[in-house]
């Protein structure tokens, strides 16, 4: 008896600690946790609300905000990342505690640079306008109240701080434009596409960051080491087999200035490497949007990187003009780009190239719009639902990937780290 009082009194403080700390469910975010969490955690909580942004970003452009199918779709996304789904109402503390330290996570890794903070902020705007707008009037003004309006300036100057922390940095450096969707790092079609299909895929099914690889490599001979990596990885994911990678860039580049003897010895290594059979055989993955968004821009003579986001927009329309694209549907593609919506833009650009009305999926990856578009083209796509990220979260905490790097190496260690470095410099020659 004794026990289970002193229990009791136990649990009703605790409830009332929590209580305290968490009010509402609704957060202005005023105060960083001090708590300490697991690695573990930091990072689940991180991928579930980088998830639960890009859903609020996708709806942003496909639902007027507000209208009913948005707030349905967004309150079942909440729900079911175990976020807090109907402000004020539940007195869900870990669904509270998740919402506050996810934001706080995804803030350091989204205040590093100018364009990722405004895509954070449009995102948890949003967010916090769709939950504020549940409120009832007389909880809206409880919560003002609560939060008293205060403001204090920008998460960046805990930065140093937190940079200097090795476990965490990398993470936060990832999540900025980690991957979240299926490894295509496993090829279950190695071996089914011949060499002389490319040219047709290219133009079916390719992304346009892929399409724009192919072309120049045909028209020049030649790629410099950002486009062979970006194009040579993407071709692996859609089954190139090495000997059949090895055949394809040989040819093509002998048409220039390159030599066979020299492409045997220097490039011929570095595409073994990338498919695992050279140094310490990592085996490379191709890389997702957002890496290719995010890191390594293009300079003059490189064509890789995103044409949705690298692209100069009055470029980018001359080129979907030639492709055949609609005045109407260039003007889609250019509003999205203006907005920053880059990957949704490539999802218009699907739409359009495939004439469908709604894509059925969501874009994170140039090898999933090459199986999407296969899956149509043969009448095999099954209807699927938005965002069904049950894949694997491609860049760990402990993943080599950051900005300033150009591959993604499955198993990532610091071993792998060198083998990166080691790759790198065998494609660094032009
Ligand atoms: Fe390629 Fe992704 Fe850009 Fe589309 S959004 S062009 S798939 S990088």
């Amino acid at each position: 008896m004794e026990f289970s009082s002193r229990a009791r009194q136990r649990h009703a403080r605790l409830a009332g600690d929590r209580r305290e700390q968490y009010p509402h469910s609704l957060q202005f975010y005023l105060e960083p946790p001090t708590e300490s969490i697991s690695l573990v955690e930091f990072e689940s909580f991180a991928v579930d609300r980088l998830r639960l942004l890009k859903v609020i970003e996708n709806l942003g452009v496909s639902h007027v905000r507000g209208s009913d199918v948005y707030k349905t779709k967004l309150e079942a996304e909440l729900r079911k990342l175990k976020f807090p789904y109907r402000a004020l109402v539940e007195d869900d503390y870990e669904a509270r505690r998740k919402d506050h330290i996810s934001h706080f996570i995804l803030r350091l890794a989204y205040c590093q640079s100018e364009d990722l903070r405004r895509w954070f902020l449009q995102q948890e705007m949003d967010l916090f306008r769709y939950r504020f707008n549940e409120l009832t009037e007389n909880l809206m003004q409880k919560f003002l109240e609560h939060v008293n309006l205060s403001f204090e300036a920008l998460t960046a100057r805990s930065l140093p701080s937190i940079q200097s922390d090795e476990r965490l940095q990398p993470l936060l450096n990832h999540l900025s434009h980690s991957y979240v969707g299926p490894d295509y790092s496993v090829q279950n079609n190695t071996g089914k596409i011949s060499l002389e299909q490319i040219d047709a895929l290219s133009v079916k099914s390719f992304p346009l960051c892929m399409r724009q690889l192919h072309r120049a490599l045909r028209d020049n001979h030649h790629l410099r080491h950002g486009g062979r990596m970006q194009y040579g990885l993407f071709l692996k994911g859609i089954g190139l087999t090495l000997e059949q990678a090895l055949e394809f860039w040989k040819k093509e580049f002998i048409r220039g200035k390159v030599d066979a003897d020299k492409f045997d010895k220097g490039y011929a290594y570095s595409i073994r490497h990338s498919y695992g059979k050279e140094g310490r055989r990592t085996d490379y993955t191709p890389y997702s949007c957002m890496k290719i968004i995010m890191s390594n821009p293009p300079s003059q003579g490189d064509y890789h990187g995103c044409p949705f986001r690298h692209s100069d927009p009055e470029l980018l329309k001359q080129k979907l003009q030639s492709y055949k694209i609609s005045p109407s549907g260039i003007a889609q593609v250019l509003e999205l780009v203006k907005g920053m919506h880059f990957q949704l833009a490539c999802q218009k650009y699907f739409e359009l190239t495939h004439d469908v009305d709604d894509i059925g999926f969501s874009l994170n990856h140039p090898n999933q719009y090459f199986i999407e578009s296969q899956k149509l083209l043969s009448g095999g796509r099954e209807p699927k639902k938005e965002f069904s990220n049950s894949g694997n979260f491609q860049q760990k905490n402990n993943s080599q990937e950051s900005i300033n790097s150009s591959s993604t190496p499955t198993s990532s260690n610091a071993k792998a780290d060198t083998e990166l470095e080691g790759l790198e410099a065998y494609f660094t020659e032009d």
